[in-house]
Order: structure tokens, then sequence, then C-alpha cells
């Protein structure tokens, strides 16, 4: 096929179920493609000699190269190549923000102006995923095999995941340690099952065990077991514990009854399946107009869970407009499309509540944009004298979150920034002390699935060359 017959294949859509529908139901949102889209949408790959998209994948997967076996049919192949460099290839299929990562710089989106005309690379990951079914205990490397080192992997997000991935297939043995009684970090009590069905991370759990990874939940490290106990029995420790820890406004009246952090309210819906409530028994604030604060995934999520569960009317409130919203551009079409009402350029100023102290409403102002910050975003400024009231029953705070601090605070020789997050060596992971080793959002702060991978990845490196030295 000659590249101008490749620029004439039209980008395949996404099956979904329709907006009218799914806001009612926890099912899936995109459907997946059929075999047939996968192998049409690969063919549109040019296999530029330059690779651009490569330089945007934070673990430099081989794009052209599954592309050009799934374009051919060969799924298996394609996946292959894929688990080369990524772990979690039908999570970050589906979760990724592919249009400012690979896509972002597909020479097809390029020609044709438009990035969401770039080749659907994400869609084609997952394709592979759901469907070639390789298990991630293949190709195992076993240089260590038969060793008796042993490594403790704190928290199981994708992190973790990786991390224990490595070291299992390195032959070490691995034991994981959860806070929660289910093992995936945000992939179960963050992300909802309408965006990332929770069979697909219950099958990489499923797959570590296979590798010989013990698990335990609800042990919290530095807490039930110390870090320095740990150590005694470990010969090497990963923290991946995430950045679990919600942050609030810090506005009046955010202790009424009806204000929440987005954390606690997906994890009640998501892990404790308050949603399902012929069979779980969460209890669960069931707000009928609802305010989510924040432009972020966990916004957008927060928003569309509400909705699911029962909100009439559900206003998402961000201080900057459009172009600066954070979220997946994926996320924030579905929340329009299933009728979140989008308040850009306004934020809270203050929660309203009735007489038994319960929210009633949201003090808001409008904001105007700025200089841009540090961060490179044009900075919200409050508009003096623009306030006006919400009328809201919910209001959901999903502003970020912090690094998850108890390791720290109990285990004084761990070095950590101002705001908490563990401090490593940018090559190995380590950290100031020896054999203990850390990344993921602990390490970044709140990120990606994809760059916790990498650093669950880079760790897992660095602990096998510190334990050959030691040995
Ligand atoms: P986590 O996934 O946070 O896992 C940490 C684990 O450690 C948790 O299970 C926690 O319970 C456990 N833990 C914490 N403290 C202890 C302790 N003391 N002892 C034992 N266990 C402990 N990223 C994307 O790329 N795309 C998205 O669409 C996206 N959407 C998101 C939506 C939401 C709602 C949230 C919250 C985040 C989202 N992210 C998204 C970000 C992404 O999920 C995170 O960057 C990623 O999960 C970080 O992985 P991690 O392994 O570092 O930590
Ligand atoms: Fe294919 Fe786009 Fe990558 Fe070029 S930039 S190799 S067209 S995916």
């Amino acid at each position: 096929m000659t590249n101008k017959e490749r620029m004439a294949i039209p980008p395949q859509a996404m099956p979904e179920q329709k907006p009218e529908v799914r806001r009612h139901n926890m099912g899936e949102v995109a459907l997946g493609y059929t075999a047939e889209q996968a192998k049409c949408e690969a063919s549109r790959c040019l296999n530029c000699p330059t690779k651009p998209c490569m330089q945007g994948c934070p673990v430099a997967i081989d794009i052209p190269g599954f592309l050009a076996k799934a374009a051919e049919g060969d799924f298996s192949g394609a996946l292959e190549i894929i688990r080369r460099t990524s772990l979690l290839p039908a999570v970050c299929g589906r979760v990724c923000p592919q249009e400012k990562q690979c896509q972002k710089f597909c020479t097809v989106g390029k020609l044709l102006k438009d990035v969401n005309k770039a080749v659907a690379i994400g869609r084609v990951e997952r394709f592979c995923a759901d469907n070639a079914g390789a298990a991630p205990s293949q190709g195992q490397d076993q240089s260590s095999a038969g060793s008796a080192k042993r490594v403790a992997v704190i928290g199981s997000g994708p992190a973790s995941i990786t991390c224990a991935a490595d070291c299992a297939r390195a032959g070490y043995q691995v034991t994981m340690f959860e806070a929660f009684h289910k093992c995936g970090g945000v992939l179960v009590y963050g992300i909802p099952e309408f965006r990332l069905p929770k069979k697909i991370v219950e099958r990489e759990i499923e797959g570590l065990k296979k590798l010989g990874v013990r698990i335990e939940t609800n042990g919290v490290v530095g807490r039930t077991l110390k870090l320095d106990e740990l150590k005694k029995d470990y010969d090497a420790c990963f923290i991946g514990t995430g950045a679990g820890l919600p942050k609030f406004m810090n506005i009046e009246g955010e202790n009424l009854l009806g204000v929440f952090s987005a954390n606690e309210y997906l994890t009640r819906s998501n892990l404790m399946k308050a949603y399902d409530n012929e069979h779980a028994f969460t209890p669960f604030w069931h707000g009928k107009r609802v305010a989510v604060l924040g432009g972020g995934n966990v916004a957008m999520d927060a928003a569309r869970t509400a909705l699911r569960l029962g909100a009439e009317e559900v206003s998402l409130v961000y201080r900057r407009s459009m172009n600066e919203m954070p979220a997946r551009a994926e996320e924030i079409h579905h929340a329009q499309e299933e009728g979140v009402e989008f308040r850009c350029l306004q934020n809270a100023k203050r929660v309203l509540g009735d007489d038994k102290g319960r929210v009633r409403a949201l003090e808001c102002l409008r904001y105007e944009l700025g200089e841009p910050d540090a961060s490179g975003r044009r900075s919200p400024v409050a508009v003096a004298g623009s306030e006006f009231e919400l009328p809201v029953d919910t209001v959901i705070v999903a502003v970020g979150s912090g690094a998850n601090p108890l390791i720290a605070a109990t285990t004084p020789e761990l070095n950590v920034d101002r705001k908490g997050h563990v401090l490593v060596d940018e090559k190995t992971g380590m950290t100031s002390m020896p054999g203990v080793f850390a990344g993921g959002d602990i390490v970044l702060g709140a990120a990606t699935v994809i760059l916790a991978m990498g650093e669950g990845r880079r760790a897992a490196a660095g602990i096998k060359a510190y334990l050959e030295n030691a040995s």
C-alpha cells in the first residue's frame, strides 16, 4: 500500500454505548474495535523512518513495529512487541492521555492538521491486549532463578505491579503488601468501572500470582508493620504507595454534610461497590444536585460517577478555561455528551449550609485568565464582586492529591521533599536508605499510569543491580 492510500483510509470510530444509555449504567463506555477496524486503523500508519510517535511514549514502545503486525492481522505478534516495554497494555490502551503523548507527535495527525485524526495508537493497543491474550507471565528472564533473595513491594498500583513482575521474572522471591483488601491501587479504587473494567486489573494481579508473587492485603506499612522491620526480613524494598492523600480547598463550609473528597467518593463507589446496591451495603450519599470542583481526570470520574448514581444535575466547576483543562480529551468529551455541565472560569468561594448542617449551595466567583504561571498555564484571576450562588446538595472536591505520608512519617532515615515525595536516585530509583527503592506517584506526585509503570521498571532494574552487587 502506498502512503497516499494509507492516508486515504478514514480514522476508525470507536464503538461506544450511547450517552443517554450509559449515563445510567456502570458498563464500559468505549466498547473496543472489531478485528477489521483494528487492522484498518493500524494500516493508517506510514511507518515513518524517524518514528516521532515513539518520542511521545514515556516507555518508548516500538509503535510502528506493533502497528505493522496489527495491520497484517498478527495481533499476538503486535502484543509481544508492546509487552517488551509496557506491562499493562490493556490498561494503558484505555487510560493513557494519548493525545498528549504518542498521538500528539503522529505524522498522520500532523498532515491532517488534527490530533484526533492521528493513528489511534491506544485503541489498537487495547484491541491487541484484549484479544491476543498473552499472559503477563510470558517472557520470564529468570536470570536470578532459584535466588533466595527476597524483595518487598509496598503498594499494588501500576508502579508496584511492574516492579513486582520484573523482580519475580528475574527470579527473586517477591511479597507485595497492600493497605486495602484489593490490589490495583488507583486502577481499582479510583478509575471507575465504566472506564476501566476491574476484571482487566484482576487479570494482571492473577498474572503476578502466577509469577510467584505473594500478596498480603490489609497490611498498612508504616502502621501495622514498619519499613525498618520489613528491611530486616527482605534484601530490598520498593515503596509504591502513590499520592492518595486528598487535598481540600480550605474554604468555609468544607466540613458540612455533603462535602466529599473525590478520593473518598470514588473509593466508596469503585472499591466498596456502592453502585451495586443489590449486593453491596456501602453507605453512600446519593446527591441530586452535585458540584465537582476541579478539571482533571479525577474530577471527570467523580462527575460521571455522580450521574450514574442518580444525580439529576452535575456541574463541573473549574477556574481556568477548557483549553487548560488537564483531563484526557476523551473523558471531557464523554462527560459533555453525558450531560455534565461545564462551568469554566468559575471557582468555589465557600460552601453554604442549611440549619441541619447540610450543603444547600456553593458560593462561586467568576474568573479571568491572567499571565502564564510556573506550569506555563495562564493563571486564573478572580473577578472582584462576581459572587453568585449555585444551588447544590453535594460538593465533591477534586483539586489534586498529595503523597501518602505514613511511611515517611515513621521512617526518619527516608529523605522526602517538602511535599512528602520520596527522593530517589534518578538512574536507579534508590532512596536515601540503601536497598530501599521507590517509584510512581509517591516520587513524582500525582502523575499517570504509564509514568508510574516506567518508574516501577526503573526501580526493578535498580534492585537487580543492587542485589547482584550485594551477592
Ligand atoms: P497508586 O495507583 O496510587 O497505588 C498505590 C497503592 O499503595 C494503593 O493501592 C494504596 O492503597 C497503597 N498504599 C498506600 N500507602 C500504603 C501503605 N502504607 N502500606 C501499604 N499499601 C499502601 N492516569 C492516567 O494515566 N490516565 C487516567 O485516565 C487516570 N485517571 C485517574 C483517575 C483517578 C480517579 C485517579 C485518582 C488517578 C488517575 N490517574 C490516571 C493517575 C494514575 O492512576 C496514577 O498516576 C497511578 O495509579 C499511580 O500509580 P502508583 O503505583 O504510583 O500508585
Ligand atoms: Fe505511524 Fe504516526 Fe508513528 Fe508515523 S508517527 S510511525 S504514522 S504512528
